[in-house]
């Protein structure tokens, strides 16, 4: 039984869209709830990424809340694929609406958090020193937000300007007539490289691994399919929840291989047509049959080389791993972009970068001069934003420590040895392979019930039970090891990050097997977990 009077109830860390719609449910239970959060205002992902060219890359429309029917009919997104600015100002507006802000605490870093079993409290730490005690401690620190900066030689004596995507000047970055080199060719670099290639005197692109990039084919939405999408809201979203990536996305068939090559290479000239990530639902085989997966690969790679003009950079654009091993980028004149005379491309998949100089990149043996870098570099993923802080749980159990083989969590949402401790979209759970929104909202309501569960039964300790996490995470890592993501170097696997330990972060199977198995879990008491 807890012994002290915490500062707060609860407290969450991050005032992304996972922070904010948990501060908002666990208020209305009638908790005092602190939310710290290192940005000056509300977003996460979308208050920080501000480079040239970001928006979302999943149908807005689906990629928002859904917890507030007024919320989801009152608010107009003006494109397909809203830009950044219009992301976060969907945030503040949220922060408005639900009277948000009271309880955030901007420019704040939470540095440390710290399990007191005889109290049963958490005390959180930010940057400041200062230390406030909470029952709760929920992590909603992102799954991709742990910037990555590479290991270059050299790159600390660089003397020009240096910017990463998700540390971008609020002002921007003025480009004109400068020589700028960007160094990755993710979704921030797909995204980004086009729209630098307009402002810029010349870009280089640095390539270690080309990427599958899908046209996004961005448009104002119409007001009739606005109106439409409106009026069937619940009906569509319970039809994405049904999906395997909780998007709804049209699947043609079992298999890739069980249509003529004429039928597939018109379903996929009509996903190539319609744009953005519906191509991955194409066919429900594209991760467990290379021969299915290679018809779509291939498709692309023909794509790219119908469209790039000089057939050595063709040939340098066209991936070289399984389609959706890697995360599928979408963009907007991405392969269009390297017939500008503006842009040249380098290949630096055998050599990497020798160094960065005061002048610029150099690679076997020449150096690029150049005025601006841009780190395009990715992520720590999944894991990055929760080794940051320093967790401590039962007896000093370190986090970092726990996790030294890669992450050990029950669903995703709780860790054995760190009592009171919830972690949204954490290790374990689906996140990153689905639309991410739904998954905050499962995960945040899944915390708020059992919240509620402990409060109606008297209960103020739970932590996920050893057995239950170890069944879990060989379960994840059976089902990640299965698919074909399983053969190629990326960030699903840690492999971006020198010494992470290879092991797959988001769970697998699917979104709709997820919840049910979360739901199965509550309904049964919470199995799995031991609470007192
Ligand atoms: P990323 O996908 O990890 O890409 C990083 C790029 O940097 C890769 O091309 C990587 O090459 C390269 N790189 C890393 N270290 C390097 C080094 N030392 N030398 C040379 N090249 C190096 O990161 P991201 O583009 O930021 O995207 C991360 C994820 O964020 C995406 O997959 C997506 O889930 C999300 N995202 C979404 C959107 C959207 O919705 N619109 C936009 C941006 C990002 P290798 O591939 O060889 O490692």
């Amino acid at each position: 039984m807890a012994q002290r009077t915490p500062d707060y109830d609860a407290v969450v860390v991050g005032a992304g869209f996972a922070g904010m719609y948990m501060l908002y449910r666990l208020r209305e239970l009638g908790l005092s709830v602190r939310v710290f959060e290192t940005g000056t205002s509300v977003g996460g992902t979308w208050y920080w990424n501000r480079y040239p060219g970001a928006r979302v890359d999943t149908e807005t429309m689906f990629y928002s809340y859904q917890f507030s029917e007024a919320l989801q009919q009152e608010w107009d997104w003006p494109e397909r694929y809203p830009a950044q600015a219009d992301l976060a100002a969907y945030a503040r507006h949220v922060a408005d609406r639900f009277e948000l802000w009271p309880d955030i605490q901007f420019e704040t870093r939470v540095d440390a958090a710290r399990w007191d079993d005889a109290a049963g409290l958490w005390t959180v730490e930010t940057d400041d020193g200062t230390q406030v005690t909470a029952r709760f401690c929920v992590m909603a620190t992102g799954c991709l937000s742990a910037v990555n900066y590479p290991e270059i030689d050299g790159l600390e004596d660089y003397a020009g300007e240096t910017y990463h995507p998700a540390h971008w000047p609020a002002d921007g970055v003025d480009f004109a007539g400068k020589r700028v080199a960007v160094i990755g060719t993710g979704s921030s670099g797909v995204q980004s490289i086009p729209v630098i290639a307009e402002a810029a005197a010349h870009v280089t692109v640095f390539q270690r691994t080309a990427n599958y990039v899908m046209p996004a084919h961005n448009r104002p939405m119409a007001a009739d399919e606005v109106a439409e999408i409106k009026a069937n809201y619940p009906a569509l979203r319970a039809k994405a929840k049904q999906s395997f990536s909780g998007n709804y996305f049209p699947v043609a068939g079992p298999s890739a291989l069980a249509v003529s090559e004429e039928e597939r290479n018109r379903e996929y000239e009509k996903r190539w047509a319609m744009g953005g990530l519906a191509i991955m639902a194409t066919y429900a085989d594209f991760q467990t049959s290379e021969a299915a997966n290679e018809t779509a690969s291939d498709f692309i790679r023909n794509k790219i080389r119908t469209i790039v003009k000089d057939p050595d950079v063709a040939e340098l654009l066209a991936p070289k791993q399984l389609f959706l091993c890697k995360r599928l980028c979408v963009g907007t004149d991405y392969y269009e972009t390297y017939n500008r005379d503006n842009v040249t491309l380098v290949d630096i998949s055998e050599t990497g970068i020798d160094r960065v100089t005061p002048e610029g990149v150099c690679v076997a043996g020449h150096t690029e001069p150049v005025d601006v870098l841009v780190l395009a570099t990715g992520f720590d993923a999944v894991t990055g934003a929760l080794k940051r802080i320093d967790i401590r749980g039962v007896d000093g159990l370190a986090l970092r420590e726990k996790w030294a083989d890669g992450p050990r969590t029950y669903l995703g949402l709780g860790i054995a040895g760190f009592p009171n401790l919830f972690t949204i979209t954490g290790p374990g759970s689906p996140s990153v392979l689905t639309n991410m929104i739904p998954s905050i909202e499962q995960h945040v309501e899944w915390i708020a019930d059992c919240v509620r569960h402990m409060r109606d039964a008297g209960l103020d300790r739970i932590e996920a039970e050893r057995d239950a996490e170890t069944d879990w995470v060989a379960h994840v890592n059976d089902i990640g090891d299965q698919t074909l993501r399983a053969t190629c170097q990326s960030w699903y696997f840690g492999s971006n990050i020198p010494g992470k330990p290879r092991v797959i972060l988001p769970y697998a199977g699917g979104f709709p097997a997820y919840t049910e198995k979360c739901d199965e879990v509550a309904a049964a008491g919470y199995t799995g977990f031991a609470l007192r």
